[in-house]
């Protein structure tokens, strides 16, 4: 029995043009960057939401993206056919002596013509579940026995094509790409390694109010999954990270802390807080206070979402309540504008901004009419929480 099912979607240019693939050289391993959302909205986003959106825009400002198969902790939807181009892997994300950055040399000129894409979602939390790898371990493990592949050269990360931070989860801890291809290679022999090795999935059950804006004061203090040294690293928080501190949580050292990265993906663990500044409600752990390193202005403010319906009107709604709209869908990915100034935060609700949270709608199960209003407000605050 196959690991995916194949669900394609309609042939159109923005993101299964229908091309055959010159054969597979590479499996290109992929994160979604959408919290929470399952396989399935990704077969509907790339079916319907992104082409129709496209329709409506002028040639520079579509977006071309897609990739083959999606896998979640239930199940894995294969989009685009295996023997056809997706828009996965050939995005310029840095120029090295003014060629894009092509880091596996196999999949020169144009990886999208040499490898099939595969895309892992991830939790609310950012970070992959431990049900949502095993699975792609069966992907892949039967799409490597299908191209004559070999996991550890054959399955490489969107990053190391063209340095994107893609999977993030894998380009922060490296090692858990490097267990998770030789798991991959041992489900080839028929052998199944569980629990895998690297598989930061926090339970935590505390509850406590959060200090907002604690900021860490050791270089590369590891965020983890567990109160303990030897827990799995969920990621690496650098000198003078802002992170926010869970009162209570602090047991033998060790404090429970949420972490918002700039594109609006929060991730949870624990840290060791001698190393997290803080005001004195942080004593039981903490023996430094704060000095250089200043918090930046609270999110908090920030991302608070006006109540009430916002839609396209005649003239169009403007203000400051429009612009936490805008930001707040932003900080998830959902920009009014991606090409415009400011990723097209003006402050005002136009056809732009509805598009923004028609596609948020779209990938988040709510009716996809483009209109703000309570569902799609608390649906965005759950993710920014
Ligand atoms: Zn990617």
């Amino acid at each position: 029995m196959s690991a995916y099912r194949n669900q394609y979607i309609d042939i159109n240019k923005w993101t299964r043009p229908g091309i055959k693939n010159n054969g597979v050289k590479k499996l290109v391993v992929h994160y979604t960057a959408n919290p929470g959302a399952p396989a399935a909205n990704h077969y509907r986003y790339f079916g319907q939401t992104l082409p129709a959106q496209n329709r409506n825009l002028s040639e520079k400002k579509q977006t071309f993206a897609s990739a083959h198969i999606f896998v979640d902790r239930t199940e894995a939807i294969c989009i685009i056919p295996l023997n056809e181009v997706a828009y996965h892997a050939n995005d310029v994300q840095q120029i090295v002596n003014g060629q894009p950055y092509r880091g596996v040399a196999a999949l020169k000129p144009n990886a999208n013509f040499l490898s099939v894409g595969v895309e892992l979602c991830i939790e609310k939390n950012g970070t992959f579940h431990p049900d949502t790898i095993a699975r792609a371990e069966q992907v892949c493990a039967e799409l490597c026995k299908m191209y004559k592949l070999d996991p550890t050269n054959d399955i490489v990360r969107h990053y190391d094509i063209t340095h994107k931070i893609c999977p993030a989860p894998w380009v922060t801890n490296s090692k858990g790409f490097a267990d998770f291809k030789t798991r991959v290679e041992k489900r080839m022999d028929g052998v199944v390694v569980t629990a895998p090795v690297s598989n930061p999935d926090v339970t935590h059950t505390d509850t406590g109010r959060f200090i907002k804006n604690t900021v860490v004061s050791s270089d590369g203090l590891v965020l983890r999954t567990q109160r303990s040294a030897s827990s799995s690293m969920v990621l690496n928080l650098p000198n003078g990270t802002v992170v926010k501190y869970q009162l209570g949580s602090t047991v033998n050292g060790w404090g429970y802390v949420e972490y918002t990265n700039s594109k609006g993906q929060t991730f949870h663990g624990y840290v060791n807080v001698s190393y997290i500044k803080s005001d004195n409600e942080l004593k039981s752990g903490g023996k430094k206070k704060a000095t250089s390193s200043k918090p930046k202005s609270t999110q908090k403010s920030k991302f608070s979402l006006p109540a009430g319906t916002f839609k396209v009107t005649s003239p169009l709604t403007r203000g400051e309540a429009v612009k936490r709209i805008q930001t707040a869908l932003a900080a998830l990915h959902y920009y009014p504008d991606k090409s415009a100034k400011n990723f097209g935060i003006d402050g005002a609700y136009g056809a732009k901004t509805a598009n923004a949270v028609k596609r948020f709608q779209s990938m988040y199960g709510l009716t996809a009419d483009g209109i703000y209003g309570p569902k799609t407000k608390a649906k965005i605050e759950a993710l920014l929480k």
